[in-house]
């Protein structure tokens, strides 16, 4: 048979657009579409979309970071390859760090070199985990509301994806004894693996340490390897206490004998999403995990990942960045938190929701106030964007309908000018 470029087709799996990226593209239309009328009324674009620490220099790298990196580029040995699974030092550095911020309760030593992989961020190191533990037809739990990157990944995979409910009346906990219903009816054991978010993107919730140990625990027992998206970790505050210390327990903290893939990375904790920088750390008492551990090793060289300036940069980071840095970008997160949680609240039509961790922020729309129309997430965001030039993204992108989300990075005064067109629009569409 004769090949014609009719048979040039695309593969099936790259077949599904970005949820979020589908839904920012959508916005960016309509605020192209109501330019005039937005140059008309002075209203320049105010995005609370998408939530980059990087965007407006006010949750800034560690000066320490940026330095050794412009050192390491200026070191030819620096600029070479590197292991594709990450140096020996930077992995070391990685574990000594797990365990000093969340893991203190692990004996000293548990986590090592070989117990870490570094990943192009921590999206990279969900699909590493992910394509290790799932084959294509077998299932993932995920959460609901959930990141809809998972979906990506999952797709790319042909993994098929299983939500498990999280519980608003519970600050977003996991919805246990749904879980243990789900694996149990499991019979064939397609299900390889839970994931969970916390904090949580998009719901802004941190468990407690009780409930964190439930989950591990109840995992232990179903024999059900968790892998933690736990980006947020650290990133936790109270609006109403500012000044508290608010506890953050990662699944790593658990003595338990589940088998756990946490992934985290660089990009939220220390500023820099752009150096695409994430990691995976196994905590497996049992080494039951110990093959799929050699399956994320092969994936990792899929490609030279990530640069190695980056990893010699941030090896002494991981040891010396401290409490006074951190800090910092909590205080930015918990004043937005409670700026936009206090002046919310007095909007008509809006229910906000108290976030007590990560970057993001949900808002429930009220019925009862809001004209029928605008009670969809979908709607009052493209409604938004369209009269106010304001972009936040849906419930919907995220499985929670009748919602929206927003980021916490922006400056306060960005916030402000967003809250004054929300409420604008939110009257403009009160319910008669
Ligand atoms: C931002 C984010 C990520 C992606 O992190 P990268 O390091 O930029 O890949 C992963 N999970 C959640 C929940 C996030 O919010």
């Amino acid at each position: 048979m004769t090949r014609t470029w009719d048979s040039v087709k695309p593969s099936q799996r790259s077949q599904f657009p970005h949820p979020l990226l589908a839904f920012g593209a959508k916005l960016g239309q309509i605020s192209e579409a109501n330019k005039a009328q937005h140059a008309a009324e002075s209203k320049s674009l105010i995005s609370l979309a998408v939530g980059d620490p990087a965007l407006d220099g006010n949750i800034p790298p560690p000066t320490e970071l940026m330095e050794k990196l412009d050192a390491a580029v200026q070191q030819e040995r620096a600029n070479g390859y590197s292991l594709s699974h990450g140096s020996l030092s930077v992995r070391q550095a990685i574990a000594e760090y797990w365990a000093r911020w969340f893991a203190p309760s692990l004996p000293a030593g548990t986590l090592s070199a070989n117990d870490v992989v570094i990943s192009c961020g921590c999206s990279d190191g969900l699909s590493m985990v992910l394509g290790a533990i799932a084959a294509a037809g077998e299932s993932i739990l995920l959460p609901q509301p959930f990141f809809s990157q998972y979906t990506m990944t999952c797709n790319y995979f042909g993994i098929q994806p299983v939500h498990y409910p999280c519980l608003v009346e519970r600050n977003w906990e996991v919805d246990l004894e749904a879980v243990r219903r789900i694996v149990e009816n499991d019979h064939e054991h397609k299900i390889r693996a839970i994931l969970i978010n916390n904090p949580s993107n998009p719901c802004g919730s941190n468990f407690s340490r009780a409930h964190t140990e439930a989950i591990v625990r109840l995992c232990a027992e179903l024999r059900l390897p968790i892998v933690a998206d736990e980006i947020y970790a650290g990133m936790t505050y109270n609006i109403d206490n500012p000044a508290a210390e608010v506890p953050f327990t990662s699944v790593a903290d658990i003595a338990c004998g589940a088998t756990r893939f946490v992934v985290a990375g660089a990009s939220k904790r220390f500023g820099v999403p752009g150096e695409r920088m994430g990691w995976i750390v196994r905590v497996d008492p049992t080494d039951a995990g110990s093959e799929v551990m050699k399956g994320i090793l092969n994936l990792s060289s899929r490609y030279y990942i990530p640069m190695t300036p980056l990893q010699v940069a941030l090896e002494e980071c991981l040891r010396t960045t401290d409490e006074t840095y951190f800090r910092h970008a909590k205080q930015v997160l918990c004043e937005n938190a409670l700026y936009l949680f206090n002046a919310l609240s007095k909007v008509s039509g809006l229910s906000p929701m108290k976030p007590s961790g990560g970057m993001f922020m949900c808002v429930v729309l009220k019925k009862e106030e809001l004209e029928e129309t605008m009670c969809d997430g979908v709607a009052f965001a493209n409604g938004l964007a369209a009269e106010e030039n304001v972009h936040v993204f849906p419930g919907e992108a995220f499985l929670m309908p009748g919602a929206f989300r927003l980021t916490l990075s922006r400056p306060l005064p960005v916030a402000e000018a967003a809250v004054g067109r929300i409420r604008a629009f939110c009257e403009r569409h009160a319910r008669k």
